[in-house]
Order: structure tokens, then sequence, then C-alpha cells
């Protein structure tokens, strides 16, 4: 198996999105600027490289800072309900593996924090304004 056979199945499951900073391919990314992530990165674990359930789908910038960093995993640290999104654009994490996530994962390094603000507000413009847009960004 060529791991690049599975990204639209990747893609989908992650809901078109990074698993990490929550950027959605339908912002401004294109698709060659998404990675199929190895949770477990392949120099510690070469047996775990072509498993589907150690892939995760992730934005090149993200990707790259992980690299062979150990994160939590963020399926499961960074569920609805461990995550909270603030109004401003930062995230709090609700327990020791979602903060942990957030912290070696940078997101909310000024950058991401403004990026994430300027789409909330994109966001809730078209949700009031524009359902189709709403509904393509989405
Ligand atoms: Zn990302």
């Amino acid at each position: 198996m060529h791991i690049q056979s599975v990204r639209p199945w990747l893609r989908d499951e992650f809901s078109f999105r990074c698993v990490y900073c929550l950027v959605r391919e339908q912002w401004g990314k294109r698709l060659g600027e998404f990675d199929l992530d190895h949770f477990e990165p392949v120099a510690r674990s070469p047996e775990a490289s072509l498993e589907y359930d150690n892939l995760v789908y992730s934005c090149r910038a993200c990707n790259l800072r992980k690299g062979k960093r150990l994160v939590p995993d963020p399926t499961q640290a960074l569920l609805e309900s461990a995550l909270r999104v603030h109004l401003g654009g930062r995230l709090s994490g609700l327990n020791d593996e979602a903060r942990r996530v957030i912290a070696v994962m940078g997101l909310n390094s000024a950058n991401l924090v403004r990026r994430r603000l300027t789409w909330m507000r994109i966001i809730d413009i078209c949700h009031k304004n524009d359902p189709e847009l709403f509904a393509s960004l989405m």
C-alpha cells in the first residue's frame, strides 16, 4: 500500500481539516499543502508506517512542527469536550493532554490565533448572511 492511496478516506475522516490546528482545506489552503502525518513517527516505529490508524490529516506547517516530537494523540486529546475556542481565537485545553498538544504544537502562536480569529469572523458572517458560502466553507 502506498499511503497516498488512502488520502481520500483520510481527508473525509478528518473533515478536510488539520487534526492539530483545525484549519480547513477550504480556508485558502490547497490540497498539496496537507500531509498524511505518521502520528507515531516512522523513525520510531517503522512497522507502523503503513498502518492506516497511524495516519492523521495535518497541514504542512503542523506536520513539520510535529516532526519526531511526542504529542498526545490529537484524535483523543483534542475532542470537543476537551477544547475551548475563545472569542479572541485562542484555544484552551480542559485537561492535561489537550493542554500539552496545544503547547507542543504551538497552537496559540500569534500567527495561528490571528488566522483562527479571521476565519471565525468570516464563518460567523457567512452563517448569518450567506448559507451557501457557509456550507462551502464548512
Ligand atoms: Zn495544522
